[in-house]
């Protein structure tokens, strides 16, 4: 059903590896609000979360396309690739503006799991969308930096031995550019945690190990900041357009769940004598979900291809996050009407899935947000904030 058909042999290997995760599996995990720990293994033991790290560092050197490849088929399949799709994307600050030390020191273990790096900290309670005027402020003291300041929906920190952190070493009023005076920093966890971090798990509609942080004088080395002080902002934005397309063709793939899903039920659902996808009324919310879906994959592969080609692609980045979360949240809608109330049975998986992926018109980037950056990057409009 897929319009791409590159890195077919991966796909179907990823397909394999998530039969072993059936519906069962994620429910039980929901119930409960635990980690798929044996899911990240079996995806780090293959070698799937480690594809676009260069093989000079352990990796298998693959473009994005191959990991869109991979997260696409992780939710098709009905599991759910937010659990370690950090471990993929988040080291490519790393790779791009660190230094060739950091990148000796913590790539090869990131390639082959014995270092999670999984946890991205950016947002803040106050600042929200509004990321210059972030609050978390790092300041230099001999060969460490103090850091202070509070984080919230940091997700996966618990379960990750490396976070990369987005804090403000000049005061916002000091800088040129608001963007400016903000700096990238990778903090060891395992070191940092009650030394100054503190993690609060954040109970939420879905299973996404998210958390809020408190920063209380903690330490990090001087080394561990990435690139120039205050030139943060600009490293966490190639970070973020990996991180857009990513998360994109993950929406195609829950298209892809919630299409299939209502095709097979409503062929085999019988009601007043007649399978009900013979309904029209039935069948064609199905039939337009499917045209969602085809386009918001071509738009996928297409930002997909632009990055792998190094060309600047940050509206491309952001307008198919934009497309592919709609059209997976059309299609959910599309899916659990075709299931009429067994849809909001937990035993077939619609509603587990169909609050799974409302989460991409918020995170990581709000639809509004996007919409704001294509008026003003795309058409020129004025900017509204
Ligand atoms: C489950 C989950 C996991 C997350 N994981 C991470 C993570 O790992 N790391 C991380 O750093 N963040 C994470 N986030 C945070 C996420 O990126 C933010 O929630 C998101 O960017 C929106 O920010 P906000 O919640 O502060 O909303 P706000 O900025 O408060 O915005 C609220 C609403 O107002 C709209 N809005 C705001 N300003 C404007 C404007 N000027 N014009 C039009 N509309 C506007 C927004 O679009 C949004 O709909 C996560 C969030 C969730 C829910």
């Amino acid at each position: 059903m897929s319009l791409h058909s590159n890195y077919a042999e991966i796909r179907d290997a990823v397909a394999k590896l998530c039969a072993d995760y059936p519906g069962e599996y994620w429910r039980t995990l929901d119930d409960t609000n635990t980690y798929p720990t044996e899911f990240v293994r079996a995806l780090t033991e293959a070698g799937f979360l480690s594809v676009l790290i260069p093989e000079e560092y352990g990796g298998a050197g693959l473009p994005i396309e191959a990991g869109c490849v991979i997260l696409e088929e992780i939710q098709r399949s009905g599991c759910n690739g937010s659990a370690c799709h950090a471990q993929m994307y988040t080291m490519g600050t790393l790779l791009k503006h660190g230094n060739e030390d950091q990148k000796q020191r913590y790539l090869p273990g990131i390639a082959d799991g014995s270092l999670r790096l999984q946890a991205f900290g950016v947002t803040e309670p106050t600042s929200g969308t509004d990321t210059t005027r972030i609050r978390t402020r790092a300041v230099r003291d001999g060969d460490d930096y103090v850091i202070n300041g509070q984080k919230v929906f940091i997700s996966r920190t618990e379960h990750s031995d490396l976070m990369i952190l987005l804090a403000r070493t000049t005061p916002r009023e000091e800088c040129k550019k608001p963007s400016d005076g903000m700096s990238v920093f990778i903090v060891d966890m395992r070191e940092a945690v009650g030394n100054g971090l503190t993690i609060n798990p954040i109970k939420a509609m879905i299973n996404h190990s998210t958390t809020e942080l408190f920063f209380d004088n903690l330490r990090v080395p001087a080394a561990n900041r990435i690139g120039e002080e205050g030139k943060g902002f600009k490293y966490i934005l190639f970070s973020m357009n990996a991180e857009r397309i990513l998360i994109a063709s993950e929406c195609i793939g829950d298209a892809r769940f919630f299409v299939e899903r209502a095709r097979d039920y409503a062929a085999e659902r019988e009601v007043f004598g007649r399978p009900i996808g013979q309904n029209q009324g039935v069948q064609f919310p199905i039939a337009r979900a499917y045209v969602e879906l085809q386009a918001a994959t071509l738009m996928v592969y297409h930002a997909a291809k632009m990055f792998d080609e190094g060309k600047p692609c940050g509206s491309e980045a952001n307008m198919c996050k934009l497309f592919a979360s709609e059209a997976a949240w059309h299609a959910a809608d599309t899916c659990l009407q075709t299931h009429g109330g067994f849809g909001y049975t937990q035993e077939y998986d619609i509603e587990r899935k169909f609050r799974e992926t409302r989460l991409y018109q918020t995170a990581p980037i709000s639809t509004n947000l996007i919409l704001s950056h294509v008026g003003i990057h795309e058409l020129g409009l004025p900017k509204s904030f």
